[in-house]
């Protein structure tokens, strides 16, 4: 679906009366997009900056939405694809995969384009002003600098500029250093009456560290590959290519595809993400489950506590307000979880990876396949915390 570019694209009328704004997000996002919105519900005069000329393009997620993110946040029902429950593990030999069902409607995959149009136009009724083909330059001086706009003032910057921030890194917040990359290939396919099935195959020799997997959204089928870029010594392109050329699960092809890929932060989430007049979300924040590496249900969720936060900062000037946006606090609650991302990343033989497969054919393995896949706790709610993040 084309996105509407935006109608102010000046978002400073001249240089020499610089325009003052509340909020400045750099990223146009989900996590961006939602905390604009967020905000400017508030009534906080906001601009988002991207520098894609269209949200359409360059999309870099599969849009798989997981069940608890759509119980808990309203997405448009006809942009989201057909409820699945199968998942199927198949180990590197893709013989006898583990088949899981579950008795729930578990994910749904998303037209992403359609989705970022809409969280466009929230954002945009809302009154935040979208400026696309802007690409943020840098902060100094309290000044923001961009090419494609004039530079502006602003109370409070968000950065929501994906898992290579450059704002973190201006702002002296966190940033991503353990990073996962991930790509796929999405193809229209022919209309099909089969139950839409999740395959997940564990193979280090195509994903290592990580997963491959193939799902459709009822119109296009998703085959891709994430993995420790180190590990892939053969290029995250050729393992893509590889994997997609015997997927289990694959559709034909009812037209040409289209690749999408990017770095996937993999470390549990950054501790210092906030501070006096910024804060960081989405992948930006490192905002991703470090064993599922879902990252859509964190822009919603994050960016929810980000808005309050901000918006309570923006409005008494009060920084304890911020303490309550804690990386820290999110790391703990993974902990449990990034030990299985290591147990996962440990994993670097197909050897290994037939003998993971087959403990997790167990009674026991099952629950725990179960419990990871189906369960709720991907990512956690995030509550507020009374410690002083900002300190140290
Ligand atoms: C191949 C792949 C598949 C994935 N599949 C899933 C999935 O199915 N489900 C799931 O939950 N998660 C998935 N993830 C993770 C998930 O997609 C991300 O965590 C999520 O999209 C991050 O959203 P974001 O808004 O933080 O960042 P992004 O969507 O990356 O948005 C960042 C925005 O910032 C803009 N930007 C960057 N620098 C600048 C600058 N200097 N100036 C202006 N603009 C700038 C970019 O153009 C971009 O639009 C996947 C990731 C990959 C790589």
């Amino acid at each position: 679906m084309p996105c509407r570019r935006s109608r102010r694209r000046n978002i400073a009328p001249t240089v020499t009366s610089v325009r003052s704004v509340d909020v400045l997000v750099v990223g146009a996002g989900l996590a961006g997009l939602h905390t604009a919105r967020l905000l400017a519900e508030q009534g906080f005069d906001v601009v988002v900056v991207d520098r894609r000329r269209s949200l359409s393009a360059g999309i870099r997620t599969t849009g798989i939405f997981v069940r608890r993110t759509l119980d808990d946040f309203d997405l448009p029902d006809h942009l989201l694809g057909p409820a699945i429950r199968d998942v199927l593990l198949y180990p590197p030999s893709r013989r006898a995969p583990i088949r899981l069902t579950s008795d729930r409607d578990e994910y749904r995959v998303a037209d992403m384009a359609g989705i970022y149009e809409h969280a466009h136009r929230a954002a945009e009724a809302a009154g935040a002003q979208i400026a696309l083909g802007v690409r943020y330059a840098g902060a100094a001086m309290g000044l923001v600098r961009f090419a494609g706009a004039d530079p502006v003032t602003t109370r409070f910057v968000v950065g929501a500029d994906g898992a290579r921030s450059t704002v973190a890194r201006d702002l002296g917040l966190d940033v991503n250093r353990r990073l996962l990359v991930g790509a796929e290939i999405v193809h229209p396919i022919a209309p099909t009456t089969a139950a839409p099935t999740f395959h997940c195959v564990l193979d280090p020799r195509v994903a290592p560290g990580y997963l491959a997997w193939v799902i459709d959204d009822g119109q296009h089928a998703h085959i891709g590959v994430a993995g420790y870029p180190g590990a892939m010594r053969a290029g995250i392109r050729h393992l893509l290519e590889e994997f997609a050329a015997h997927a289990p699960g694959r559709t034909a092809a009812a037209g040409p595809g289209v690749r999408r890929g990017r770095p996937i932060p993999g470390g549990g989430g950054l501790r210092r993400v906030g501070g006096p007049g910024r804060l960081l979300v989405g992948d930006a924040a490192g905002a991703v489950s470090p064993l599922t590496a879902g990252g859509l249900d964190p822009c919603l969720r994050m960016s929810e506590l980000a808005a309050k936060v901000a918006g309570g900062y923006l409005r008494t000037g009060d920084q304890r307000e911020l303490y309550r946006y804690d990386g820290s606090a999110l790391r703990a609650r993974f902990r449990g979880r990034l030990l299985l991302r290591r147990a996962l990343a440990g994993i670097r033989s197909p050897a290994a990876a037939e003998a993971a497969v087959a403990a997790l054919r167990t009674r026991a393995g099952r629950a725990v396949a179960a419990r990871i896949l189906f369960g709720d706790g991907s990512f956690p709610t995030v509550a507020p915390v009374t410690a002083n993040p900002l300190a140290g």
